[in-house]
């Protein structure tokens, strides 16, 4: 049975009680963390989850709320003695910038370092960019500021959860989010490279998704109020995550 935890809620500007967006998506086989600009150690532990039981990362797009603690992520691994390789799945740019970020502090000198595998998506996405008998997990670049992936994690036997990451509305947004049991969407519009709450339920409603799930939303206007204009497109279920909500 899958379980997701949203270790992190916030947009680019964490809260006193909310850490820039990132998740944690668990099966039986595989923790796999999306995104690490606040310390993942510290959510993860909160979520009763040890920093080396992740078994992969996907890095959604290069803006330091998304990957900015990347090299702390991957030095505690090595502090607690990580054996294990992890995978690191991301855009070519967003890898490759990735290593110039951990290059500076020379990790490839760290004695016994552990293995890092490192998965590039291409332009076109990756439809089975993790797939074993538990989960497939797809993506597909989404419009955004910079180059930027949004994930569709299809479970066996379970539900399909979207993660919009970091995006405006779009056509490849709805094909990860068709028919979706859970859309996360990201609600940090209006504007460009972003998507607005009344655009979030109107891709849920395009979509056909059984529940909204707004997460990276401005949260000085009130959830009360994004989840009332969501729900102004969108009959179905609406929430505004929280950190540590699991669903
Ligand atoms: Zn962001
Ligand atoms: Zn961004």
């Amino acid at each position: 049975m899958e379980k997701i935890t949203i270790l992190g809620s916030a947009n680019a500007v964490a809260k006193s009680d909310q850490q820039n967006a990132h998740l944690l998506f668990e099966t039986s086989k595989r923790k796999i963390l999306v995104d690490c600009g606040d310390h993942a150690a510290a959510s993860l532990a909160r979520a009763g989850v040890e920093i080396n039981q992740v078994t992969d990362l996907i890095l959604t797009h290069f803006h330091a709320d998304h990957v900015g603690s990347l090299p702390l992520v991957i030095m505690d691994m090595w502090l607690e003695k990580r054996v294990e390789p992890l995978t690191i799945y991301g855009l070519e740019i967003t890898i490759e910038k990735a290593k110039k970020l951990l290059d500076l502090f020379d990790w490839q000198k760290w004695s016994n370092m552990f293995p890092v595998n490192f998965v590039t998506v291409g332009d076109a996405g990756f439809p089975k960019m993790i797939a074993d008998s538990e989960v497939v997990v797809s993506a597909l670049p989404v419009l955004h500021l910079i180059p930027t992936i949004g994930l569709r994690f299809q479970f066996t036997g379970g539900r399909t959860i979207t993660y919009s990451c970091d995006t405006e509305p779009c056509d490849s947004l709805y094909t990860l989010a068709d028919k979706a049991d859970v859309l996360l969407q990201e609600a940090a519009g209006p504007g460009k490279g972003h998507t607005s709450p009344e655009q979030a339920g109107e891709i849920a409603a395009r979509c056909g998704v059984k529940q909204l799930v707004l997460i990276h939303y401005e949260a000085r206007r009130g959830k009360k109020v994004l989840i009332a204009e969501a729900q102004a497109k969108f009959n179905g279920k609406v929430v505004a995550a929280e950190d540590g909500l699991v669903l």
